[in-house]
């Protein structure tokens, strides 16, 4: 299959590999928009999020326990910080494997452009 991010999962492709276990993968993004970017993956291929299933529901929850886990690492969770999942072409998504995208060290701003 030709995905980027089961090319960086299958080690590939060269990341920077800041988490892993059995379901998921979290490595910094190569064009990060905050101090710390880092994009939070399935290791299971699913292309949107329009495509989880049932049987998905654990690992998308520990996307999210991933996403909360990192961002105490960082020490920035007390401050706050941003996940974001984009989905398709108007939610601005670019890479077609799910990801969760974790940006903490700055201020964000709200509505999201
Ligand atoms: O949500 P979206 O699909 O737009 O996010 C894809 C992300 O993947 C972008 O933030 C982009 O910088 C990142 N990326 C990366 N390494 C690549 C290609 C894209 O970190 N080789």
């Amino acid at each position: 299959m030709d995905c980027l991010f089961c090319k960086i999962i299958n080690q590939e492709i060269p990341a920077d590999i800041v988490y892993e276990d059995d379901e998921v993968l979290a490595f910094d993004d190569l064009s990060p928009q905050a101090p710390t970017h880092i994009l939070i993956v399935p290791k299971k291929h699913i292309a949107t999020l329009n495509d989880i299933e049932e049987d998905d529901l654990e690992t998308i929850g520990r996307l999210q326990y991933t996403a909360a886990k990192l961002a105490k690492d960082h020490g920035f969770a007390g401050d706050g910080y941003r996940v974001v999942m984009n989905c398709n072409e108007k939610g601005g998504q670019t890479v077609f494997h799910l990801h969760m995208h974790l940006m903490g060290g700055r201020q964000f701003t709200w509505p999201a452009g």
